[in-house]
């Protein structure tokens, strides 16, 4: 299609004879060009890097005959520093740029117009990435594309990596210039977006509350969003009559939601889940809504983030809150091997209007344990339910509009799975849905990113004890490398900054690691930290207040980082006070700390303090944090204080495990603010079993906001308070 559009082009440029091609190597030279572009020229960027370049792109082409600005050689112009595009006029087209290494210092890296009253209109951005280009703030939000105008295209660009605050894209309504804007999106790489920790991670929003009731026309068609993980909402509709089709979700946590605004439909998309946790599908809330064809598959999110959820409705709802659900069609969707359907969701006093006047028909709702997934939380009557289909659900509370019996799927040539059965060959979604071809999305020039294998995927380095020989072979390792330690003792007379994951190992026998600094690791942007096998101990420490055996950047970091300790050590962080094994910064976030086999002892403060955003924003330093199999002696802090405020539901975690593990002489000591072994304030799924607590302070878990599940069994309790669960009052 680029092929196509190009050599129309140049075609075009052979008719007029007045098209001319400009050829600028400095900004200079650019701002010069772009004043006297006619209709047909292209300005060309020269290969290199061009950093600190705020780009405004300004014309009037016509419909047969757009003004182009774009790359010597596409991927080869890259724009780093403090960057970004701003486009304004008409008929103008963008293509080939990579916006990196940098971010912008306004709110947009690229903008469809220059001021409030100056947007674009028929105009295109196409094959340009935006890698990483996040600012280093965590929590100073910015966008990476923001649809002004009418009529604008956005298509066949590769995203990848927003980490700070902010929607990655959205639609914008905001004045009558762009409303009924009829704007495009195709065929874009949405790739991953990590988990946020905090409302604001969305990946594609069309609206806002506020022009909710106004019509957009957007379509949004045939893009794959790859880990698209960011918050609860992965695409959020906030306006009315946009038409989504065609895309495919992998692996992506959170849904599609209807959040606001009427009349849009959702069809022949494809959603795998593959397992992986808090994936979810559809959300259906407001006015005439069409669900239809849509094929979804191993999905495990739960409640709002479910496969799939119709909302109940605030009576007389403000714009901000929840419309009634009336008028939906939802029909021919597969929902098969997900864990949670949500009827009627939300149910509470305030949301009391329950769905009305919709049809739910020919749908297949297959799951192969035949477990009940559904759950019906007030009264469905006002939902049609026709021509469904359950695989042999023992216990399932929808009854009138479906066949339950046994149902055998195979896989079509589209990679679906069908029903046998010929009599069921008009349920779930139609034989001719497309899956999207992965490759017909981003541009080819630039890679989309395999798994994240943080660790152990590089070489090994052997280091032998003496001073600051650890030190040392960190500085030349690369990313996955691991640091091999012979047995002996080892002492770092500097901190041993980490920008890269690394693991660090004692195979062979007892590697002790001492350190003269106020810590021994310190994660930067980029870092993460496996220990496997070492002993850590505080001795050399300096004697002050606040010493820490690992730490995170005292600033803000926009990478999420992991901390995994296996087989380890950890004793005698007893040099003056507060000293703990672990301490984030505000505004820094743990994909995952594992505590796994390992000891420690003798710790004048905490061993993991993750309460460093005490704001109650619902932000919060870690998602998943698990210690299993490890005993601690003589803490005087907690062994885990995580807290999370707030009552924004956007969020998932924290998740906080604790297993066959032995806590003994835990908190008592005088700065303890938490007065707990263990705090949890707002976790929102909580497991602690098969524990002995000797000598201990309480655990403490405070429910916060969301409906969180805490799991407290076979846990023993000797010389140590019960727990104390609060739960959640609003
Ligand atoms: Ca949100």
């Amino acid at each position: 299609m680029i092929r196509f559009t190009l050599a129309a082009l140049t075609f075009i440029l052979g008719q007029t004879g007045l098209a001319e091609t400009l050829l600028v190597g400095t900004q200079e030279e650019y701002e010069n060009a772009v004043d006297a572009l006619e209709p047909g020229d292209t300005i060309v960027l020269e290969n290199g890097e061009w950093r600190d370049f705020e780009i405004l792109f300004t014309g009037r082409g016509e419909p047969d005959n757009p003004i182009t600005l774009t790359a010597e050689t596409k991927g080869e112009v890259v724009i780093t520093g403090q960057s970004n595009l701003r486009l304004a006029g008409e008929y103008l087209v963008v293509s080939g740029l990579v916006f990196r290494d940098g971010h912008t210092p306004t709110n947009t890296v690229i903008s469809f117009r220059r001021t409030r009253g100056d947007l674009a209109y028929h105009s295109r951005v196409t094959e340009t990435v935006i890698d990483h280009f996040n600012n280093p703030e965590r929590h100073e939000t910015d966008f990476w594309v923001m649809m002004y105008g009418k009529n604008n295209r956005f298509d066949h660009n590769h995203l990848v990596g927003k980490s700070n605050a902010g929607v990655t894209m959205a639609v914008r309504l905001d004045s009558e210039e762009s409303q009924q804007n009829h704007h495009r999106i195709d065929h874009n790489y949405f790739g991953p977006r990590p988990v946020l920790g905090s409302n604001g991670g969305e990946t594609l929003r069309i609206g806002t509350s506020h022009y909710s009731l106004t019509d957009s026309f957007t379509v949004v068609e045939n893009n794959f969003f790859d880990r698209c993980d960011g918050e609860l909402e992965i695409i959020s509709i906030k306006s009315g009559s946009n038409t989504l089709r065609g895309n495919l979700f992998v692996e992506s946590r959170g849904t599609l939601t209807f959040r606001h605004g009427n009349g849009n439909i959702v069809e022949n998309n494809v959603f795998l889940g593959n397992g992986v946790d808090h994936t979810g599908g559809i959300r259906v809330i407001n006015f005439d809504q069409v669900v239809r064809n849509n094929y979804l598959h191993g999905l495990t999110g739960h409640r709002f983030g479910g496969a799939f959820v119709v909302m109940n409705g605030v009576p007389d709802s403000p714009l901000n809150r929840y419309f009634q659900v009336d008028n939906a069609l939802i029909e021919n969707n597969s929902i098969i091997d997900s864990d949670h359907i949500e009827l009627a969701a939300g149910s509470d006093e305030e949301r009391s209007a329950t769905p009305v006047n919709s049809v739910f028909r020919s749908n297949l709702i297959y799951n192969e344990d035949q477990r009940n997934n559904v759950t019906v939380h007030d009264d469905i009557g006002g939902i049609d339910f026709s021509g469904n289909a359950l695989n042999e659900v023992e216990d399932s509370p929808l009854r009138d509009g479906f066949v339950n019996s046994g149902i055998e799927l195979r896989q079509a040539a589209n990679g679906l799975l069908y029903p046998v059965d010929e009599a069921l060959a008009e349920t779930g979604v139609t034989e001719d849905l497309q899956v999207l071809d992965r490759s017909s999305t981003g541009v080819s020039w630039y890679p989309k990113p395999g798994p994240d294998n943080r660790f152990d995927t590089g070489e090994t380095i052997e280091v032998e004890p003496g001073l600051d020989t650890l030190t040392d072979a960190v500085s030349f390792a690369g990313a996955g490398d691991i640091v091999s330690l012979a047995p002996g003792d080892y002492l770092a007379s500097k901190v041993i900054v980490l920008d890269r994951p690394l693991t660090v190992r004692a195979a062979e026998g007892p590697a002790t690691i001492e350190f003269e600094r106020t810590a021994l690791f310190e994660l930067a942007e980029g870092g993460s930290l496996k220990l496997d096998g070492v002993t850590i101990s505080g001795r050399s420490a300096p004697d002050i207040s606040g010493n820490s055996a690992v730490r995170t950047s005292r600033h803000s970091m926009v990478n999420n980082y992991m901390l995994i300790v296996e087989n380890s050590t950890v004793e005698d962080l007893d040099m003056n006070y507060s000293f703990n094994f672990f301490t984030p910064a505000k505004h820094t976030f743990a994909d995952r700390i594992e505590i796994t086999d390992s000891s420690f002892r003798n710790i004048t403060g905490s061993v993991l303090a993750l309460d460093k955003e005490i704001d109650d924003l619902g932000i919060y330093n870690g998602e998943y944090i698990s210690i299993t199999g490890s005993s601690f002696r003589n803490i005087e802090g907690a062994v885990a204080d995580i807290y999370r405020g707030g009552t924004d539901e956007s969020t998932f975690g924290p998740h906080f495990e604790l297993r066959s593990s032995t806590l003994e002489a835990v908190g008592y000591g005088s700065r303890n603010k938490s007065e707990a072994s263990v705090r949890l304030h707002g976790a929102q799924d909580t497991d602690i079993a098969d524990n002995e607590f000797v000598d201990s302070r309480p655990v403490r878990v405070r429910h916060i906001v969301g409906e969180p599940v805490t799991v407290m069994s076979s846990n023993r309790f000797v010389g140590t308070p019960e727990p104390i669960l609060i739960e959640f009052s609003p």
